[in-house]
């Protein structure tokens, strides 16, 4: 079976598994609507009492939902890529907070009589208690998601408080159906209910209490750690008495390094080597923040634990003879990673790189991208904000010529793959429709998730 077939089956599989997967996720979140909706219900409500309540079920199901996006599964994330699900996760995190809104005030103005029943010594029971806490934990997680810098809430404290706000509106929420038993109240569809959120909570503690125990199985120790351009460096791992880890290149993997597999403080990073070495793990970084500017410092010898592979940024996964890879800056990592693959297996295809950085003297990696053209047929067209002296090569930001200059005759035949800043990411978008390549030929990676 010749590599293209075989990334044509693998993209056929990969369409069948996201059907499944929305068709299984459209079920799952309309499970509680389903219910409700199911005898025995109480009749004779009018149409807005009827409509709010449907809102609230709708949103109970979003809420629980949202748990699973993020709990990186990746046979569920990967047909989609986990850049479109945080994306989703977000626009869903909106809608459903619009939801339980919605659901409140036309319950309000259905029923005033709970408004009152709300202010401490107002007799609302636990029934509307639950609700109240719950809808507080929705807006609270909202607040701190959308004005996290402003508030001055650093990473990780944002993502514990995250998934703890998360757990709460979601318990809280059920909490509040089956107390309030009208349209939950019999005993087969509290239990349902009940096993249906249980699940989505245990989710969450598999991912932060039991995955980590197989993390601690399969440790990793800092190999090396190399100097690039000013601000960079390649972290190398190797495995500690195991034989690595398999990847697609241009996958990514959470790392831990120097803390407890059970720790929150992890960051997602790209491979930069090549799959064909899953022994031998390296990663480009960049300083960024608290964590990123201690890498030049770790010692060799560090313990580290990786979560991965995760993502859907691979040349693995796209039937096309021959890529175009467009980056900026940092986001080279991936593209280098599917370079070094490539040139590993003995590609012949035709590649084309389109790489944009500040400066010639920014560019990271530029001497393996110089090496690498030897091993591929390979283009390379470096496109520097500011070009050094006697520089004839593009100067600017990433133009239209360019790109179809890289894309070639025909910008339909090969897969397209975007990394780097999002501003950048965002302009390519456009530029390449423009040049006539359709959606489902650019494939993109957000370094950005939040
Ligand atoms: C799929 C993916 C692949 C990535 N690959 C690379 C790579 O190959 N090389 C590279 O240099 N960078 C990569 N990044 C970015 C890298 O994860 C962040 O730069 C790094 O986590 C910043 O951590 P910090 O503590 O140094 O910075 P901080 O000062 O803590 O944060 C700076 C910003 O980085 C983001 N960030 C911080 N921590 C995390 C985290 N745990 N998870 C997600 N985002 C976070 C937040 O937006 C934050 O505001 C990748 C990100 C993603 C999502």
């Amino acid at each position: 079976v010749s590599p293209i077939e075989t990334r044509h089956r693998a993209d056929a599989a990969r369409r069948r598994a996201a059907a499944v997967a929305a068709l299984a996720y459209l079920i799952l979140a309309l499970l509680p609507l389903l219910l409700a909706l199911g005898p025995p219900r109480p009749a004779g409500r009018r149409f807005w009492l009827e409509l709010s309540l449907a809102l609230g079920f709708v949103a109970l199901g979003q809420i629980a939902l949202q748990l699973a996006l993020i709990a990186r599964f990746q046979r569920i994330s990967e047909p989609f890529g986990i850049d479109l699900v945080m994306r989703y996760h977000r626009h869903l995190g909106v809608l459903a907070t619009l939801m339980v809104l919605a659901h409140v005030l036309l319950l309000g103005w259905q029923r005033p009589a709970l408004w009152r029943a709300l202010v401490p010594g107002g007799g609302g029971g636990a029934a509307l208690g639950t609700g109240a806490w719950s809808t507080l934990a929705v807006l609270l997680l909202i607040v701190l998601s959308f004005w996290r810098r402003p508030l001055g809430l650093g990473y990780e404290a944002w993502r514990v408080s995250h998934a703890l706000l998360g757990i709460a509106a979601l318990v809280l929420a059920l909490a509040h159906v089956l107390l309030a038993g009208v349209y939950a109240a019999a005993a087969w569809k509290q239990a349902i209910l009940a096993l249906w959120g249980a699940a989505f909570v245990g989710l969450i503690a598999f991912l932060r209490l039991v995955k980590p125990i197989a993390l601690a199985r399969r440790p990793w120790q800092v190999a090396e750690v190399r100097p690039d351009v000013r601000g960079c460096w390649t972290l190398a791992l190797e495995p500690v008495g195991h034989a690595g880890l398999g990847f697609a290149p241009g996958q990514f993997a959470w790392l831990k390094v120097g803390v407890s597999p059970w720790s929150v403080r992890e960051h997602p990073l790209s491979f930069s080597s090549s799959a064909e070495r899953p022994e031998r793990l390296e990663f480009g970084i960049k300083e960024a923040g608290d964590f990123t500017r201690t890498v030049g410092a770790l010692a060799p010898g560090t313990r580290a634990f990786l979560d991965g592979p995760h993502g859907s940024f691979s040349c693995d996964f796209h039937p096309t003879p021959g890529f175009v890879f467009v980056a900026g800056g940092i986001g080279i990592t991936p593209i280098l990673s599917m370079l070094r693959t490539l040139a590993d297996r003995g590609s012949g295809d035709p590649h084309a790189l389109v790489y944009a950085c500040s400066a010639w003297d920014r560019l990271v990696f530029r001497g393996d991208i110089e090496a690498l053209r030897d091993r591929l047929d390979l283009t390379v067209a470096y496109v520097l904000e500011e070009g050094p002296e006697g520089w004839s090569g593009p100067v600017g930001y990433i133009d239209r010529e360019t790109l179809a200059s890289a894309l070639g005759q025909n910008p339909t035949a090969r897969q397209v793959f975007v990394c780097g800043p999002d501003p950048m990411m965002d302009a390519v978008e456009a530029l390449l429709r423009d040049c006539g390549v359709p959606g489902r030929r650019i494939t993109m990676e957000r370094f950005n998730l939040v």
